[in-house]
């Protein structure tokens, strides 16, 4: 089955809004074994979305489009489909009554809303569970449109409870059809060559597995995709293929699918009954703001003391003046002091710190730019790391933040630094 997709919109071809849409069906696509093999981006511009329209269909099956149903000037999309199947554009009674009861609720205000209730003629109307403009399902000699809206909430609900489904059960009635079964490794603290590298046996020896890299730093990210005549021998190549990838990977491995660091990490603390207490220079309490994602934290997470000055460094964690003359706030004897105070302090299960010089300035020969100091206090002591990273100030401070979550999560797991 040959796969395009259409993203339209003005917004996007101006950069003021990065298309996200596209990414996250290709993703979906992906663990069903679909390539995708080409995707589109147009401005809201009649022609052009025309153009894209008649062009993809005569190459592939399935064309998803994205954006343009609302009920502004700019939104084409509609008219464009009709045009292109060479039908009328009517009104349709179910969308029409659904945004007349949004209307007298007040959901929706202006007479022009109604526009969306145009459809072309003999096109499928798909509810929209999260919003007013429905989706379009029409096809045009071999190929099939689903045109979805833009807003990239009412995109997803759409791909995941109606074009997902529906593709899947297209490939599931071609003959020889293949199995496929997917995951998502996710790695912290290794660059994308390393984790490349590590796996690079593995690939040679499961030919048939779909190996994809994708960094988003500090994470890399690793795919895989196994393809068999069934289920079950999908499922058991997945599970030897993601076995091996595991043993060569080892511990940078933080998680897979759905997790994020932070969940791990607090996935690990509420096992165990632990509790964890920040301090942080140098990521402006990134640390604390990564572990805040994960709903109930509060149950783990007992705060962080985001001190910059020296000080705060003091009167908050317990650092000592003598210690900060001595050798500087950017030290492994300060992360540790930080850490121990930040634990003791709040009576938590462990005390975290980070210190460090995120430039561009104050960087020196000894301590350029870059170089970050780690302290982690718990009940068995404390100890420290140093670590240099490469970038920007904001990849420096959330390659630290990272860092100092995954230190965390490393000695729950019992490992030594
Ligand atoms: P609306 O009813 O809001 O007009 P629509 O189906 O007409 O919805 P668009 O007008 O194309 O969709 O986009 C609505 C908003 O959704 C855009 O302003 C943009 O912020 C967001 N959006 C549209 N397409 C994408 C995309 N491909 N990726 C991310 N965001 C998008
Ligand atoms: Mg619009």
């Amino acid at each position: 089955m040959r796969v395009e997709l259409l993203a339209t919109g003005d917004e996007i071809l101006s950069g003021a809004v990065t298309d996200t849409n596209s990414p996250y069906l290709l993703e979906r696509l992906f663990t069903l074994g679909l390539r995708v093999q080409r995707t589109t981006l147009v401005g809201d511009v009649r022609g052009d979305i025309e153009d894209a329209l008649v062009s993809a269909a005569a190459r592939a099956d399935v064309v998803v489009v994205s954006g343009g149903l609302g009920p502004t000037a700019d939104d084409l999309t509609v008219e464009c489909v009709a045009r292109v199947l060479g039908v009328r554009v009517v009104e349709d009674a179910g969308v029409l009554a659904a945004l007349q009861e949004r209307m007298s609720k007040g959901v929706v205000r202006t007479a022009n809303n109604l526009r969306q209730a145009l459809v072309p003629e003999g096109a499928e109307v798909v509810k929209n569970p999260v919003g007013s403009a429905p989706m379009l399902v029409a096809t045009r000699g071999h190929c099939t449109f689903f045109v979805l809206p833009g807003v990239p909430r009412e995109f997803r609900q759409l791909v995941d409870g109606e074009v997902v489904p529906r593709l899947q059960a297209r490939l599931n009635a071609e003959p020889g059809r293949l199995f496929h079964a997917a995951r998502l490794l996710k790695t912290v603290g290794m660059p994308e060559s390393h984790l490349d590298a590590a796996v690079a046996p593995i690939t040679q020896r499961f030919p048939e597995v779909i190996f994809g890299f994708r960094a988003l730093a500090p994470e890399c990210h690793l795919k895989l995709l196994a393809t068999a005549p069934s289920q079950v021998e999908a499922d058991e190549r997945l599970a030897r293929v993601e076995s091996e990838c595991r043993a060569a990977l080892g511990s940078a491995v933080f998680g897979h699918d759905g997790d994020t660091l932070a969940s791990v990490v607090g996935g690990l603390l509420s096992a165990r009954g632990h509790t964890v207490t920040l301090a942080e220079s140098c990521t402006g309490g990134r640390g604390a703001d990564l572990l805040c994602e994960v709903p109930g934290a509060s149950r783990y997470f007992l705060g962080s003391a985001v001190s910059y000055a020296n000080a705060l460094k003091e009167e908050w964690v317990g650092v000592k003046a003598d210690t900060l003359a001595r050798v500087g706030a950017v030290s492994a004897e300060v992360a540790a002091e930080m850490a121990e105070g930040a634990r003791a302090r709040t009576g938590a299960t462990w005390g975290a710190s980070v210190t460090g010089i995120a430039g561009p300035g104050g960087g020196s020969d000894e301590k350029p730019v870059g170089t970050v100091f780690f302290g982690l206090s718990g009940p068995a002591g404390v100890r420290t790391e140093k670590r240099f990273f490469h970038g920007d100030r904001e990849r420096i401070r959330q390659s630290s933040a990272y860092t100092l979550l995954d230190g965390v999560r490393r000695a729950l797991l019992g490992e030594k630094s």
